[in-house]
């Protein structure tokens, strides 16, 4: 295992007065803390719930927010019972335990390239060899990890094709999927696409015979620091997923489970909606700026929801001298693209990920001018 970039270079943020648009945590001015405040008074002035929050809990989860989930799941396509619902402690447990079920030393891993950090470095654990989704041979692999909407690092979608594509490859090579629906619920203009759950849901007819593997969350919605996540899945392969989960950490938090619970019931849609018009506006000033003070020759996504704009330099200006210094000298984090290649997959050596979820427009429009600033620079030098 080695230290994540991000993470390292979050302890250095903290010490200095930085703009960030590297890490993409979400803006605290977002979270429900009236809803979590009220939804905890409430625990504790009913001694059966305080009883309960309180005690360890089932490893499957707390059986009324399974139930919620597995309603929530249904809504959007994919039809659910409890017993297909696993509560995991943020969604990153949950790609680990699924790494941690199907991987062995040296099996086939497909991945997005490039893709998420904190997917990569689960599977690190079990040593698989990666392969990249584009163009990959599906043979042999175990399983392929996507994020269909507006994936980190890129904040680009995958076309309802591509979806249907990626299940006909499942489908011939045996291969399991696992869907990151992380930022799903984070659009911000566009047509929804149904999940790759949703689906494999309708193609199969049950969702005991789909070969997707699903992992939700609520850190980007509700807030992260609660750590529930999902996955949801055949329940089958969740009986599985609980023995996992009971020898890793017994169960999550039942405390956490009902608070979220409690703020899900009466604000998901509200905190949703807030979330949503705060990035929109962010998403929008920070394509704005990047339109106003990018040099000739750059290219940047735009994306529909999500938090991140992938940035792609000219070929020959290496993005990670470029996030060096606009760090060191001018105050701006960007994450180098380089850190979201899969291991023993050769990086491109120009691209960044930018985020616009941390700070308000106007300071992100002077960390985009001081980038392009640097970015004109180097190009002339
Ligand atoms: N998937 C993706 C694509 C993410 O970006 C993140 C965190 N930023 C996660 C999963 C993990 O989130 P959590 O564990 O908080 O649910």
């Amino acid at each position: 295992m080695v230290a994540s970039d991000i993470r390292e270079r979050m302890k250095l943020l903290a010490a200095k007065e930085i703009i960030h648009l590297g890490g993409g945590l979400p803006d605290p001015d977002i979270f429900p803390y009236a809803a979590v405040a009220a939804a905890s008074d409430r625990i504790w002035s009913n001694p059966t719930l305080a009883r309960t929050a309180l005690q360890y809990s089932p490893s499957e989860g707390h059986g009324p927010l399974r139930a919620w989930i597995a309603d929530y799941m249904t809504g959007i396509g994919a039809p659910c019972g409890v017993e297909n619902i696993l509560i995991t402690s943020g969604s990153q447990q949950g790609l680990d335990f699924v790494a941690k079920l199907l991987l062995s030393p040296v099996d086939r891993a497909m991945v997005e390239i490039p893709s998420f950090i904190g997917a990569l470095r689960a599977f690190d654990a079990y040593e698989p060899n990666y392969v990249g989704l584009a163009g990959g041979d599906p043979t042999g692999v175990k399983f392929c990890y996507a994020g269909p909407d507006f994936r980190n690092p890129t904040g680009t979608t995958m076309s309802l094709a591509e979806r249907e594509d990626l299940l006909d490859m499942a489908d011939a090579s045996g291969m399991a999927i696992l869907e990151d629906g992380c930022y799903e619920r984070l659009r911000y203009d566009g047509q929804p696409i149904q999940s790759l759950l949703a689906l494999a849901c309708a193609r199969h007819g049950s969702i005991e015979d789909v070969p997707v593997l699903y992992t939700g969350t609520f850190s980007k919605t509700i807030a992260p620091s609660l750590r529930i996540g999902w996955i949801a899945g055949p329940a089958a392969v969740i009986r599985k997923l609980v023995l996992i989960k009971q020898a890793s950490d017994l169960a999550t938090s039942a405390l956490n489970q009902m608070l979220l619970l409690d703020v899900v019931q009466h604000h998901l849609a509200d905190s949703t909606a807030t979330a949503c018009a705060a990035y929109r506006g962010r998403r929008d000033s920070m394509l704005e700026a990047l339109a106003e003070h990018m040099p000739a020759g750059v290219r940047w996504t735009r994306p529909e929801g999500g938090l991140y704009v992938w940035v792609e330099l000219p070929k020959h200006l290496d993005a990670t001298r470029l996030t060096q210094r606009a760090l060191a000298e001018h105050g701006v984090s960007a994450i180098a693209g380089a850190a979201f290649y899969p291991r023993g997959i050769p990086a491109e050596r120009n691209t960044m990920r930018l985020s616009f979820s941390m700070i308000p427009s106007e300071p992100a429009r002077q960390g985009v001018a001081r980038l392009g600033a640097l970015a004109s620079e180097m190009l002339s030098s």
